[in-house]
């Protein structure tokens, strides 16, 4: 019989210190007895934030980036130093270490090839942060190695291929799927596998977009065809509202693939939104688990969640959005202006999260990451040109410090009275709404307040939705 096979995803906040590597190997350890387990490893928590940071600094000529290279050398080794002991170990701990010594210099070659240029292209930051997951997977597969779980680093930029989309790269599934398949029948032990970063055909390095070691781990096992593709992060599951901001959220036992897409694109933060695509495609169940808490159930997110009885299963929230309304008298009947506005807004690659548009074709607004509110503007300038000279359009409004607010739910279909408790808890509270959209899958109804009235907001509708706490506490 086959053995069964699973991928066992870990997070930065799971491979913190010396102390999170011991926790990590003993779960894989414990999972490894029954089944084949493909580990995907993200980089140290915050080692992302300090290489983008040190790429920018080099960039602008700052040398401060070398201490950030500095700091990285330093938590390696001391991360090494504390995990190989007895004496096997150091020499163990010496060979790791002289390579990871090998890459940091690499890396400050990198950078100051970035200070000497003053440019540090999408493609260079791609390969700067590839060194986050590069450095920590040799480094745990040799721990892995010294503590009894025969294991190999995997550099995914030989597995994933993409196109040369910088940044967020977009996969080729069948080729990646192909080469997967064959590495995985290869190596013998447990592979170490990097997340978030991928290659080109040519071997050019890219990444998939922050937070993109979850969509590697679907990849992966969709490639490889695993039975289970597991995330462990810091929390006990998916929640029904992000844990630091609403306290009495508590965690959801099942949710679909279509409730976890729309919640992690509306903010939830617990599993990257495109995870969901290859999992879909090959029906393979997801689950999330809590390195700290490895007893609890987690979360599973399957095709056909079973009906939970609850009006809404989550409530997300995105920050740092603008919205831009375009109104005028004169625009009502002007035929094509939604496609105009909206083909101005991509020409200039504004990534449009939600729109809304008044039925009396008065207005139309869309509401996009702040980083974009110059290019929007400047483009739907441009476009509407003629029709803000003949005053038939006012002056856009522009407004930025907003949220965007997502209600979700796959059995809020067709269950009436949902946005009368939505917006009567909003009243209540006293919040301004400034727009509103509905997904006419019905299974999301969107709103943007202003940042700070986030928390209140969040608070304020998970209370009017699960008035009784925990619905699942037995
Ligand atoms: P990792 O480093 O393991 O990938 P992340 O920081 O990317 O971890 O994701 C886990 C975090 O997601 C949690 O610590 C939590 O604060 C945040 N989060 C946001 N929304 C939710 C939610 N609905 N349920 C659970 N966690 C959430
Ligand atoms: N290390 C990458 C990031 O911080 C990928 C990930 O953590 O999933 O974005
Ligand atoms: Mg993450």
């Amino acid at each position: 019989m086959m053995r069964a096979m699973k991928v066992m995803k870990f997070g930065g906040s799971s491979v913190k210190d010396a102390e999170k590597f011991r926790a990590v190997a003993q779960i894989i350890r414990e999972h490894s007895r029954e089944q084949r387990v493909l580990v995907v490893l993200s980089a140290m928590r915050g080692v992302t934030d300090v290489l983008i940071n040190a790429a920018h600094e080099a960039e602008a000529g700052d040398t401060r980036y070398k201490q950030k290279v500095q700091d990285i050398r330093k938590r390696q080794e001391e991360a090494a130093a504390e995990l190989f002991t007895g004496s096997a170990g150091s020499s163990a701990a010496s060979q790791v270490t002289s390579l990871l010594n090998g890459l940091i210099d690499q890396l400050d070659s990198i950078l100051h090839g970035v200070e000497l240029v003053r440019e540090c292209s999408p493609r260079t930051l791609d390969l700067v942060q590839s060194f986050g997951e590069i450095l920590n997977c040799h480094l745990f597969a040799a721990y892995l190695n010294s503590s009894g779980t025969p294991a190999e680093m995997v550099d995914a930029r030989e597995l994933i291929l993409t196109d040369d989309s910088h940044g967020s790269a977009e996969v080729d599934f069948p080729a990646s799927y192909d080469r997967i398949r064959r590495a995985i029948e290869r190596i013998a032990g447990t592979p170490v596998i990097t997340g978030f970063i991928a290659a080109t055909a040519d071997g050019i390095t890219t990444t998939l977009g922050r937070n993109g070691s979850d969509y590697t781990a679907s990849i992966v096992g969709a490639g490889a065809g695993a039975d289970l593709i597991e995330i462990w992060t810091d929390v006990d599951g998916v929640y029904s509202a992000d844990p630091r901001f609403v306290p009495e959220s508590f965690v959801v036992p099942e949710i679909s693939y279509a409730e976890a897409m729309e919640l992690s694109y509306f903010g939830a933060k617990v599993i990257h939104p495109y995870t969901m695509i290859p999992a879909v495609e090959k029906n393979i169940p997801l689950v999330i688990k809590n390195t700290l808490n490895p007893a609890a159930p987690g979360t599973r997110i399957v095709q056909t969640a079973e009906p939970k009885s609850l009006p809404v299963t989550g409530i997300a929230s995105v920050g740092n959005v603008a919205l831009i309304n375009v109104e005028g008298g004169g625009m009502v009947g002007i035929p094509g202006i939604a496609s105009r506005v909206f083909g101005a807004l991509a020409r200039a690659r504004v990534n449009i999260i939600m729109i809304s548009q008044a039925s009396s074709e008065h207005s139309i607004c869309a509401v996009f990451p702040e980083s974009h509110a110059r290019d929007a503007t400047e483009s739907l300038k441009r476009e509407l040109a003629p029709e803000l000279h003949a005053r038939k359009i006012q002056e856009f409004s522009l407004r930025t410090d907003l949220e965007i607010v997502a209600v979700i739910g796959g059995d809020m279909r067709g269950r009436p009275g949902i946005s009368g408790r939505l917006f009567g808890s909003l009243g209540d509270a006293g919040i301004n709404v400034l727009a509103i959209a509905q997904g006419s899958s019905e299974m999301n109804i969107s709103f943007v307040v202003r940042r700070e009235d986030r928390d209140r907001v969040l608070n304020a509708v998970h209370r009017a939705f699960f008035p009784d706490g925990d619905p699942f506490k037995k």
